[in-house]
């Protein structure tokens, strides 16, 4: 080799150097991380098999019932397998109404001919005795002064409530995902104060509907049954029962198709019967739980410090909880298990926490607040000052497409930023609202940045809170997306030199 040649190759290296130096200047190394959560998201991906273990397995998870219990073993035991530590199912507060479990549902009409309908109970009321069959009532007393006369008249009978449904003609998409137009326009946000109720005064001559209720549970009607629901698709609903108290009298949602025509019989001279058997059982545990692990943060400073991400577990009951809220269950755990199988090392702690209790109050979550950062008389507790955010998922499911900021203005560009890589994805938008009703929200109200992201709506409310929410109704793509995505925002924010700014 000649010095020229030599000469020549050294300058070679030397301008290739310099051009990855300057590249390595403007390359950003947490982009290969993104590449690589979404390479494992979407290669490697456990959602079907998670979905499986919560929904079909798990069966259905109302708080306090065994089903809530098999359900977060099950997912406590994948927390294990993925090698988080500090798993367990931990105590977040008691709570006074206890279980619920049905054991049994039949009813069918027998007469003016069969026809058999699909019962959903009312959670926490009580069964019938054994199998009950006979004449149904229509209610049809109006004032405070008729119901007087039928003082006495119920009590052992089986009730139909009145008619609060008017079917319509329904031209409008079963489901529907969020178009760029629409995600701009929930950015804007016109200032709206909240206007002062004026009205007709709460008592008049005409009873409502909860007065006709409570008069019928005094009453001790056998069985009251109410019109929720259509498409032989009747939505669950509770009873506020609280432990102690006297069981009230089986109550049962049918769907309006049903009612109506039962109704229409009545008014017309029909001789209606029914046969009716409800079997529930109460479980007197008034423990209400979270399952919590976490990746342990590796920052000698900033490991004590947390990010949290999180779904509600619980559901209904007559259900298996599939769009509310295994799906969101399910995109934390995958988000977890593309962190820990990256070996992402990050600065502070990711914790992932599955609640129980939403569905009848928010109880997981708010006994999580009380117990760790702020209790009840608002003193600071141990971990005030340590949590950067509390990133929460319960929007059924559909695909993220976006967060809120919870009216917290400073983090607009930092949440931008965040969404850049996966503009490719749909995930686009940052708006600032407080979204409301799940388990962000007391966290919100301690103090702690906490968020709720915007999905797609699909077919939500079509199958939530009724009895046909299962996995069919799923799209497991959907979840791979949203894990993609709460990997991200987690480890991001775990990455930080500051905890986010607070409101
Ligand atoms: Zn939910």
């Amino acid at each position: 080799m000649n010095r020229a040649l030599i000469l020549g190759y050294a300058l070679l290296i030397s301008f290739s150097l310099s051009a990855q130096q300057n590249k390595s200047s403007i390359f950003d190394p947490d982009l290969q991380i993104a590449t690589k959560i979404k390479t494992e998201a979407l290669k490697n991906s456990k959602v079907d098999e998670y979905l499986y273990l919560l929904c079909d397995k798990a069966g259905p998870k109302l708080t306090g019932s065994s089903g809530m219990l098999r359900t977060d073993t099950i997912a406590m035991l994948e927390m294990k397998k993925l090698g988080l530590e500090n798993v367990c199912i931990e105590k977040a507060k008691t709570w006074e109404r206890g279980g619920w479990e049905l054991k049994k549902a039949y009813m069918a009409m027998t007469a003016p001919y069969y026809m058999h309908f699909y019962p959903a109970p009312v959670a926490w009321t009580g069964g019938t005795d054994g199998l009950t069959s006979g004449k149904v009532y229509y209610f049809s007393a109006t004032t405070h002064e008729e119901l007087e006369q039928w003082k006495g008249f119920y009590t052992g009978k089986i009730v139909l409530m009145p008619d609060v449904m008017q079917y319509q003609i329904n031209f409008n998409p079963l489901a529907t995902i969020y178009t760029e137009q629409q995600l701009k326009e929930m950015e804007y946000q016109p200032i709206a104060t909240p206007k002062k109720k004026v009205g007709l005064p709460t008592k008049n001559a005409l009873l409502t509907y909860q007065e006709i209720l409570d008069f019928l549970r005094d009453e001790k009607a056998a069985v009251i049954i109410h019109e929720n629901g259509d498409f032989n698709v009747p939505v669950i609903t509770f009873f506020p029962y609280e432990m102690g108290n006297e069981i009230s009298p089986c109550e049962i949602n049918i769907t309006s198709e049903h009612h109506g025509l039962m109704q229409r019989l009545i008014e017309n001279g029909e001789d209606v019967r029914l046969e009716i058997e409800i079997e529930v059982e109460f479980i007197a545990d008034e423990d209400v739980y979270f399952v919590v692990g976490e990746i342990i943060g590796t920052d000698p400073k900033l490991k004590n410090e947390l990010v949290i991400i999180g779904a509600h577990l619980d559901g209904y009951p007559m259900n298996n909880g599939a769009g509310d809220n295994v799906t969101n269950s399910v995109g934390v755990l995958e988000a977890m298990r593309i962190l820990k199988s990256l070996n992402i090392k990050p600065k502070r702690t990711i914790r992932m926490i599955l609640w129980n209790g939403e569905e009848v109050g928010m109880h997981g979550s708010k006994g999580y607040v009380q117990k760790y950062v702020k209790d009840e008389e608002g003193n600071k507790l141990s971990e005030y000052d340590k949590i950067s955010a509390y990133y929460n998922a319960d929007y059924g499911p559909g695909k993220f497409r976006g967060i809120a900021t919870q009216n917290n203005l400073a983090l607009e560009p930092l949440f931008k930023a965040w969404t850049q890589p996966w503009h490719h994805l749909g995930f686009t938008t940052v708006i600032h609202r407080n979204l409301t009703s799940t388990d962000h929200v007391p966290f919100d109200e301690a103090g702690i940045p906490a968020f709720q992201f915007l999905q797609d709506p699909l077919e939500w409310g079509r199958g939530s809170h009724r009895v046909m929410d299962f996995l069919d109704r799923l799209v497991p793509d959907n979840i791979r997306h949203n894990a993609i995505i709460l990997a991200w925002f987690a480890y991001k924010t775990a990455e930080l030199e500051e905890k986010l700014m607070r409101k």
